[in-house]
């Protein structure tokens, strides 16, 4: 039988999240590739093996995958969110540039999931409401510079900014450093949310500004929300405009 290859991303973390689309891939899977905890998240199936991995090995996790497809196997690569953003589906095809040529022929698909920053804005109203950006902040691929250098130039640009992986026991002063980064072109009072474990049943919503906002409040679980000039609040609700009015 020939073999394929499907990278998902299921959700933010609750069942409902997960994407039809998304289910049936796994349903059809003889082997599912991931990250431990993301693994954790797809209900067992008689018959499928797991492969689970640590997180930090993402390129031979993909080749792993690809060598399966390769034998014949109907491939899964689990990811959290959606599997494009800060995911397993570049580690896939940076995979296949480098890897065996007939990788590049193999039955490779990409199924859309719900990203962190879609079920955390949807938690809080309408912050993405205007133009925004995503940056993350983990440094264990690009350069710290890299990071400053963007974060500058989003703040400038007067985007709403989503920041992936602000926190890690690794990196605590990360998030710190974004902030102050940020507060150089932004003004004191730009709405800044903290959403952790969006889209599912232990979420918790910290809303403030970025004169007050404390870098210790992000965790691993965290999305971090900072507003741009037109952000504002309504009550309990955060949205930004889509008008320039
Ligand atoms: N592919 C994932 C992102 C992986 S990077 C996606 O599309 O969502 C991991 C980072 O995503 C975490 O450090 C955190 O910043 C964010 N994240 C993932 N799930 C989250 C959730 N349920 N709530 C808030 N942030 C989350």
């Amino acid at each position: 039988m020939t073999g394929s290859l499907v990278v998902i991303g299921t959700g933010p973390g609750r069942a409902e999240l997960m994407t039809p689309a998304t289910a049936a891939a796994i349903a059809r899977a003889t082997d599912l590739v991931g990250y431990g905890p993301y693994l954790a998240r797809v209900p067992s199936q008689p018959g499928q093996c797991r492969h689970a991995s640590d997180n930090r090995v993402e390129l031979d996790r993909a080749r792993h995958a690809l060598s399966l497809a390769a034998a014949g196997r109907q491939v899964v690569v689990v990811s959290g969110g959606d599997p494009g953003v800060f995911a397993m589906a570049a580690a896939v095809f940076e995979a296949v540039e480098d890897g065996e040529p007939a990788w590049q022929d193999l039955d490779i698909r990409v199924e859309p999931g719900v990203t962190a920053m879609l079920a955390a804005a949807a938690e809080v109203g309408a912050p993405l409401g205007g133009d925004f950006c995503a940056i993350s902040l983990s440094d264990n691929l690009k350069a710290w510079s890299t990071v400053e250098r963007r974060l500058a130039a989003a703040a400038e640009a007067d985007f709403v900014i989503a920041l992936y992986n602000p926190a890690s026991r690794a990196r605590p002063h990360q998030l710190g450093r974004a902030f102050e980064r940020l507060r150089v072109v932004k003004a004191a009072a730009t709405p800044v949310l903290f959403v952790r474990a969006a889209g599912t049943p232990e979420v918790t919503v910290l809303a403030t500004t970025l004169a007050e906002a404390d870098p210790a409040r992000a965790d691993m679980r965290t999305l971090v929300i900072v507003g741009a000039s037109r952000t504002r609040r309504i009550g309990r609700w955060v949205y930004t405009p889509r008008s320039e009015r």
